[in-house]
This record gives C-alpha cells, sequence and structure tokens, in this order.
C-alpha cells in the first residue's frame, strides 16, 4: 500500500493525480449527488510553449500556476494536472462559480523566468442525476467554448451549450452516414444573361434529404463538413456527380457548370489535381467549370492560392462568391487571381427590400473592367423589375429565384425551350 502511493507521486507537490481526482468527483456524485462543481483550465498555446522552450520550461510554468491555483482553495477542494497541460479542479461548493474562476483566472496567469501563461477555464455544476464523468466532460465543452473566444475566457456550461453541442454531434454523425451511403445529391440553379435571357451557365448546390430532419440546408451541413473535414469528400462527390449530369443532359452544352469549393479543399495540395482528373475522366472542356470560392478563401494561404493558380493554368475559371459580405475589399478585385465576381444580394441592396443599388453595380464594373474581369454575376435576384434594372445598368448576369429556382437536373439541367428564360 505505502509502496503503491510512493510511485503515485502527484505531478507537483500542489497537485494530485487525475485518477485521484476522478475517484473524489465519482464519490461526491454517489454520496452528495449535487453541490460541488468542476472546472478545467488551459493555457494558452501550450503545446506551442512546450515544444518550442522545452518540457522542463513547460513544466516550470505548470508548477507555478498550479501552486499559485492552489493558494486560493479551499482545504476540501482538489486540483489536478492532466498529461495535456490542462488542468481540473473540483471544487466542494459551486457558489459564486463564475466569479471565483475569474479570480483563479486571474491569479494563476503570469510569468515564469522564460515565458507567460495565460489562462482560460470552463467549469460546469453538478445536476441531479449525474455521474462524475458527466461533470467533468461539460466542464471540459465549456472549456472549449472559452478556447473559441479569447484568451483570458471564463465560461460556465448551461443548456443551450450542452444542447448545441448535441445538436452538433448527432449532425456530424448523420451527415458521415449520408456521405458514406451517397445519399447526398446536386441541384442546379441557372446563370443568366441579362441581355436576352439565355442560359449561359449553373451552379451546382449539394443538397442533403434526411429521413429525419428534411433537406438540410447547406448553411448548416457545409460549415459542419469543413470543421469535421468531410467537405472534401462532399465536395469532390458534388463535383463528380454534376460532371455526370452535365454530361447526360448534352443540352447543356456550350454553358458552364460551376460548383462551390470551401478554403478546407483548397488547403489540400491534391485538390487541383484531382479537379482535372475528374474533368478529364468525363471529357468535359476546363474552360466550362469555374470554380466559385469565398474571398476569404481567396485571401487565405499561399497554398490554396497556388491550388488556384494551377487550375486557371489549366483554363478553369474562378469566381468570388457572395462578394460584398464579410470583410471583401473593392481593391482585393485587381489582386486576385480571380476571373469574374458574384456580387451578393446584400451587396447589391443596402435596404430590403428596394433595388439595386446603382451606385454599387457601376462600382464593382468599373473596376472588374480594369482588372480584366469579365464574368459579373448579380446573385438573390427575386424580381422582374430587379432584372430590368440590372440589365439596364449594364450588368452581363444575373441568378435568382426569379430566373430560376435551383432545381433536381432532370429539370434544371433541360430547362423548357432552347435555354432562354424570359426576365419579366
Ligand atoms: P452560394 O454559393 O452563394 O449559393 C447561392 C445560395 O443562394 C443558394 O443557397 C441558393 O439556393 C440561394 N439563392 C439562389 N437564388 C436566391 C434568391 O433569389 N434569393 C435568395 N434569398 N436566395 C437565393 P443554398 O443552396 O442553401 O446554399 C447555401 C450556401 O451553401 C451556398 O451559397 C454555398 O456557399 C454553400 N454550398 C452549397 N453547396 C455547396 C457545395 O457543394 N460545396 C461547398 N463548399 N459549399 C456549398
Ligand atoms: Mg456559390
Ligand atoms: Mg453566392
Amino acid at each position: 500500500m505505502t509502496a503503491d502511493l510512493t510511485t503515485r507521486v502527484p505531478a507537483f507537490s500542489a497537485t494530485v493525480e487525475p485518477v485521484t481526482l476522478c475517484e473524489h468527483v465519482a464519490t461526491l456524485a454517489n454520496e452528495r449527488g449535487t453541490g460541488y462543481a468542476v472546472a478545467r483550465f488551459a493555457v494558452y498555446d501550450y503545446r506551442e510553449i512546450r515544444s518550442s522552450l522545452g518540457t522542463s520550461a513547460a513544466t516550470e510554468l505548470l508548477e507555478r500556476i498550479g501552486t499559485r491555483i492552489k493558494s486560493r482553495l479551499e482545504p476540501a477542494d482538489m486540483l489536478s494536472v492532466l498529461p495535456d497541460g490542462d488542468m481540473l479542479l473540483v471544487l466542494d461548493s459551486p457558489d459564486r462559480l463564475e466569479k471565483r474562476l475569474h479570480e483563479l483566472v486571474e491569479q494563476g496567469s503570469g510569468w515564469t523566468s522564460t515565458v507567460y501563461g495565460q489562462l482560460s477555464a470552463g467549469a460546469a455544476t453538478a445536476r441531479p442525476g449525474d455521474d462524475g464523468e458527466t461533470v467533468i466532460s461539460r466542464a471540459s465543452l465549456a472549456l472549449e467554448d472559452a478556447g473559441r473566444r479569447a484568451p483570458g475566457t471564463v465560461t460556465v456550461c448551461g443548456t443551450p451549450m450542452e444542447t448545441s453541442a448535441h445538436q452538433r454531434v448527432s449532425l456530424d454523425i448523420d451527415l458521415r452516414r449520408a456521405v458514406e451511403a451517397d445519399r447526398l445529391t446536386v441541384h442546379y440553379q441557372p446563370v443568366v444573361a441579362l441581355d436576352g435571357g439565355r442560359i449561359v451557365g449553373h451552379e451546382a448546390l449539394a443538397r442533403w434529404p434526411d429521413q429525419e430532419r428534411g433537406w438540410v440546408s447547406p448553411d448548416s451541413f457545409i460549415p459542419a463538413a469543413e470543421r469535421n473535414g468531410l467537405i472534401t469528400d462532399i465536395g469532390l462527390r458534388v463535383l463528380r456527380r454534376a460532371l455526370r449530369d452535365k454530361r447526360r443532359y448534352g443540352c447543356c452544352r456550350n454553358t458552364w457548370l460551376s460548383v462551390n469549393v470551401s478554403v478546407v479543399q483548397l488547403e489540400d495540395d491534391a485538390f487541383a489535381r484531382q479537379v482535372l482528373h475528374a474533368l478529364d475522366q468525363e471529357g468535359m472542356p476546363p474552360d466550362e467549370l469555374r470554380i466559385e470560392v469565398t474571398e476569404s478563401a481567396l485571401l487565405a494561404s499561399a497554398r490554396s492560392r497556388a491550388q488556384l493558380i494551377e487550375l486557371r493554368r489549366a483554363g478553369i475559371r474562378v469566381l468570388v462568391d457572395d462578394f460584398g459580405t464579410g470583410f471583401s475589399s473593392l481593391a482585393s478585385v485587381r489582386r486576385l487571381p480571380i476571373d469574374g465576381i458574384k456580387i451578393s444580394r446584400e451587396l447589391l441592396h443596402d435596404e430590403e427590400p428596394g433595388l439595386p443599388d446603382p451606385t454599387v453595380v457601376r462600382a464593382v464594373r468599373l473596376l472588374a473592367a480594369g482588372a480584366g474581369v469579365t464574368d459579373i454575376i448579380a446573385e438573390g435576384v427575386e424580381s422582374a423589375l430587379e432584372v430590368r434594372t440590372l440589365a439596364a445598368l449594364g450588368m452581363p448576369y444575373a441568378q435568382g429565384f426569379h430566373l430560376g429556382r435551383p432545381a433536381p437536373a432532370s429539370r434544371a439541367l433541360r430547362w423548357p425551350g432552347t435555354g432562354l428564360v424570359s426576365p419579366n
């Protein structure tokens, strides 16, 4: 027994082994049920500190933090250091939880002889029926939230946060299953030339029909796929499917196909090669493909720009999507490797439901002309009056519910007549 204890020397004098702390939480859960809290602390950039300054500097930092936190605790509280450098704290009372955490974060953060340690913290109070593990994982969830905000932040886990975490996890699981079973599909929305109403292209839009959720909006599943890495697979499937559909409905020759590409896909060095391979397999000329990327993706990194440059060299055109949302700057039109701009509905319509703002249209056209950018598309066009206004202002192309809603290939790619849309 004694030998056992001596081999389990706590990492630092102020702390106990994680296993001891977990046993303590389990006992509290069994014997008391509620009336205690668990907090988890993380040192900002701890892994980088350890890998760049070495283990002893990192250990000195944790020791200092542990000692300083411990000096503010009650005798029945318990602190432990986890192998990843985070710290777990069991508070014997949940009173004034948030205020105490702020104090501990402030007290624990500071300099060693070599480095500054900035703490963040997440915490959860025990609820009736919780076992110890549940309280610890809620505290970890709260810490993740704090980590997403700013260093120094304190988050106490509440029900909405837990619900949204559950929803996120279950969306991730369902999406993965849908992708593996190839249940995602693609709809197409026409892009129309405003002088005459000819369909010049189609945008491929991913669609997820789920038995329980119904049609899940891409605005929720695409960001999820970007977070969990599925976007690479989804993006390639959408591209292949769209190329196949376009070939199948031969009536759409001489029109372009536009696919949305996320910044995560562009970070993959194999991306351009995969796109060119898919085009080759389907026998589609590169100049019939458009890639839509957001401006932030274009500005993201040298690697993603290199992928775009490679695609453009092969003849594929690059369009900036949703131009005018986020942090667009007109100057960037000149600097970026692009061939076209899709002007967002938000930029065109300063005040809903007003008409397109002529100043915006003129400014973008002028700038685009100066930069040799030829494809200018107004997005989100919802009425005949908007179409007429845009046409009168010399806008070459438009896309929107008024000109055609996104629809399955069997309908969208077989547009009535010879591909003419009546703008009125
Ligand atoms: P986006 O690329 O800007 O696509 C246009 C969105 O606006 C589509 O929403 C379309 O249905 C909608 N829209 C079209 N016309 C109108 C209109 O007149 N009024 C209004 N209010 N909306 C209109 P959707 O299909 O829900 O897609 C949302 C976003 O999800 C897309 O925005 C795109 O950023 C992303 N997305 C969709 N499919 C893919 C994909 O395969 N890969 C990637 N990376 N992103 C995708
Ligand atoms: Mg788009
Ligand atoms: Mg768009």
